[in-house]
């Protein structure tokens, strides 16, 4: 197994860049592994390119220094939280294709291997926790460790979901011996809501429908409530976790509109469905109980799809 410090090793320039609409992992995956090269290869070039993310991220060391799109050749790109190719930042693909090296650091059961070099770890809560375990412990300071902490905590839903191991809390641990501080994480990252998000929580809780017995519970956003509270994509995460908290429900679906009939499918389950087989199935991926996909039509169109398939398995 490569140590992150040899993945960086010997490179000039180097890019590092995760997954469309960037999610707390994502972000503080690249956040850290930046402050972390800086620190351990201070001769080496190193730039974050990221799409737009949460301001509630903008405390995190780096957040300001991020590009929208890189120019010139890199000898190595990393791709991390990313699971396939179509998921790289839009912008980072051409870097991607003339990199000297690429190399992939995921906890995507469904990697599809697209970096000449990949590291995944499917059975870890999120890529921050990979990476803990890939950096030296002597060169993870306060700053850093921040940004691992709130790359686990968003992905586990603040420890709470069946990812959480006894390795993700050790680490957590570690953390915050290193100057992560939960509270203000946690709460202001995680738990915080604008008045436009909650409204938004509130029209998709209203909406919900039951399916198969109450097995599956299915909602949705469509384009035009995002244009009219003035919201965007990054303004309906949470919605999915109050879903899948559904008493009864086995399977929790929310569809959103990115654009006008596209739109992006969210799944979770609370047993043993596979919903990232089923999402697989229609050109995505994820974990096994979260995991997403695109679709595009009519919302009745893309929900009957997905609830006659997601029917067979509850
Ligand atoms: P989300 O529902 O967007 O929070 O995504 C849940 C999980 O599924 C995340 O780990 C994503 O990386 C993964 N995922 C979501 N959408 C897709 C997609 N279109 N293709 C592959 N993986 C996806
Ligand atoms: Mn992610
Ligand atoms: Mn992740």
């Amino acid at each position: 197994m490569k140590r992150l410090d040899d993945i960086l090793s010997g490179a000039g320039r180097i890019l590092v860049t995760g997954h469309v609409r960037p999610d707390g992992d994502c972000v503080g995956a690249c956040l850290a592994v930046r402050a972390y090269a800086a620190a351990a290869f201070p001769e080496a070039q190193v730039d974050v390119c990221l799409e737009p993310f949460s301001p509630t991220f903008d405390f995190l060391k780096g957040s300001g220094d991020v590009i929208a799109a890189p120019e010139g050749a890199y000898d190595l790109v990393l791709v991390l939280d990313a699971s396939s190719f179509d998921r790289i930042t839009e912008s980072a693909v051409p870097a991607f294709q003339t990199a000297g090296r690429t190399f992939c650091i995921d906890h995507h059961v469904t990697n599809t291997m697209f970096a000449q070099e990949t590291h995944v770890e499917a059975e870890a809560s999120s890529t921050c926790e990979v990476l803990f375990g890939l950096m030296r412990e002597d060169r993870i300071d306060a700053e850093i460790a921040r940004c691992l902490y709130l790359g686990i905590v968003h992905d586990t839903g603040v420890f709470k979901h069946s990812n959480t191991g006894e390795r993700t809390m050790r680490i957590a641990g570690r953390l915050i011996s290193l100057g992560a501080v939960p509270a203000r994480i946690i709460d202001d990252t995680f738990y915080a809501k604008t008045f436009v998000q909650n409204r938004l929580l509130g029209r998709a809780l209203v909406r919900a429908q039951l399916f198969c017995d109450g097995a599956i519970v299915c909602s949705w956003i469509s384009k035009e409530d995002l244009d009219r509270e003035g919201a965007g994509s990054q303004d309906i995460e949470g919605i999915i976790d109050q879903l899948r908290v559904t008493q009864g429900t086995r399977i929790a679906v929310f569809l959103y509109e990115l654009a006008l009939n596209e739109w992006k499918v969210s799944l979770r389950a609370n047993d043993t469905v596979d919903v990232a087989a089923v999402a697989a199935e229609f050109g995505g991926g994820g974990h096994v109980k979260a995991a997403g996909c695109s679709l595009s039509g009519s919302l009745n169109d893309c929900a009957n799809t997905l609830l006659e398939r997601l029917a067979q398995e509850v």
